[in-house]
């Protein structure tokens, strides 16, 4: 355990905001000598509260980092702190997250997931057993039969066990202790000090709410800290730090993920930008089809972006792309306008007359459509051909795309033909087929 010293990073003559007896003023002491005890470099530590009657403590401290945050998210913003700066800075930041039960109750998943992360992380867990600061009502760590302005005939709802939750999450240094323990400053900076998540519940008194309607003094707050005893700092643990892990694991090892830049290969004719609308069935291919055409332009050193639409079941119903590619930069990725429109069955047909893609066609749209679905009336000049039964479904969007690019002549043949092939390879060649066979009927 560490030695505590005589320092402090409190603000001169600062006068506690606490209604008096409450335990924060311990909790606020102690945490101040852990940081005294650790000889910490007040630019080195981070407290992160949380919102709650122990959450204004941050205006009490006068050298380190504070963190002001929202109710029960203040354990996620110090994983944020810790992870930006022991991944990109790492300069040993020690984040201290300030939280009551009330927070903890309100953002539990943030501290599991800290606790299964294993980042460096210290939650110092304030349970005085109800919500202090909102009137007193009881929390998810107020014992059984306890009584609050919400419970006044006594809880009976059984109180969370924090310390085992987040030990069984895989946590290395979990105690819970009372906020008038003689060790507490020790506990505070032996978690602190601990290489990875850590958590100590602090079991305190509410003396505005909780004394008088219950019978609870020092000795039943002594005996409800049980079962905790304050661990000795081990000098090994079993886990690695999040950080370091996250480095060894991730950032050290050559990529998985392979290089997919695309670089500069043809010339386009193209001057403005050219809006196409492609819609067909999920699972036939059609956003590929967008992913291919807008890979040819970027291959022609044109700026491409491409938005898909499906339904929420991924694999069923229609599956409509968008692709806009522009010899200039996008600043807009939506289409007022199609320049071509292609639809490959029933689904993409209903999707394009129901979205509105079909009421904002003009003259100058080319749509490209699989004749055996219904006739439209459009001011477009509308091209049936039977996209599927010549190519395969699998096929009808890229090869219609392709076709029809060659057709405007808006990129070189070739670049759509690459992007094609780095996708499909020597199946390449029956997408060339498709082209020679559709381009008659695009006349
Ligand atoms: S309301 Fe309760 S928790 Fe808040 S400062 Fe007063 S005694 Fe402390
Ligand atoms: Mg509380």
């Amino acid at each position: 355990m560490s030695t505590v010293q005589q320092t402090t990073f409190l603000r001169e003559s600062v006068a506690f905001p606490f209604c008096k007896g409450c335990g924060h003023h311990h909790y606020v002491h102690n945490l101040d000598r852990a940081f005294a005890a650790l000889q910490l470099d007040p630019q080195k530590a981070c407290i992160v509260s949380d919102i709650g009657c122990i959450g204004i403590l941050d205006a009490l401290f006068a050298t380190p980092h504070t963190f002001h945050t929202t109710h029960g998210r203040s354990t996620a913003f110090a994983t944020g702190v810790e992870l930006a700066d022991g991944i990109l800075h790492d300069s040993k930041l020690k984040s201290v997250v300030v939280i009551g039960d009330g927070g903890a109750t309100i953002g539990l998943l943030h501290v599991v997931n800290a606790a299964l992360m294993n980042v460096d992380v210290t939650v110092l867990v304030a349970n005085n057993m109800l919500y202090g600061m909102t009137g007193g009502q009881n929390s998810g760590f107020s014992p059984l039969e306890f009584v609050t302005p919400t419970t006044p005939e006594g809880n009976i709802v059984p109180p969370m066990d924090i310390c085992a939750m987040v030990k069984s999450c895989g946590a290395e240094y979990v105690t819970r202790v009372s906020a008038t323990d003689k060790n507490l400053a020790g506990v505070i900076a032996d978690a602190i000090a601990h290489p990875g998540f850590a958590l100590v519940e602090i079991v305190e008194l509410c003396t505005e709410f909780a004394i008088g309607r219950n019978k609870i003094d020092g000795k039943v707050i002594q005996s409800m800290s049980s079962g905790y005893e304050p661990a000795l700092l081990p000098t090994t643990f079993a886990r690695k730090e999040f950080c370091e892990e996250y480095k060894e694991k991730v950032l050290g090892r050559p990529a998985k993920t392979k290089d997919d830049t695309i670089t500069q290969k043809y010339i386009s004719s193209l001057r403005g930008a050219k809006r196409w609308v492609i819609a067909g069935t999920a699972g036939e291919k059609v956003q590929l089809s967008s992913y291919l055409l807008m890979r040819a332009g970027i291959l022609c050193g044109l700026h491409a972006t491409q938005k898909n639409d499906n339904p929420v079941t991924q694999g069923s119903g229609f599956s409509l792309s968008e692709v806009v590619m522009s010899s200039g930069d996008i600043h807009y990725t939506g289409i007022t306008v199609p320049d071509a429109v292609i639809i490959a069955s029933a689904e993409g047909l209903k999707e394009v007359t129901v979205n509105g893609t079909f009421a904002r066609c003009a003259p100058s749209t080319v749509i490209v459509m699989e004749d055996s679905l219904p006739e439209l009336q459009s001011p477009a000049r509308v091209y049936r051909v039977p996209m599927r039964s010549l190519c395969t479904p699998l096929r009808a969007t890229t090869s219609a795309a392709a076709a029809l690019l060659a057709r405007e002549n808006l990129l070189p043949r070739e670049a759509m033909a690459e992007s094609i092939r780095l996708h499909v390879g020597e199946k390449a060649a029956l997408y060339e087929q498709d082209i020679e066979k559709l381009l008659p009927l695009l006349a």
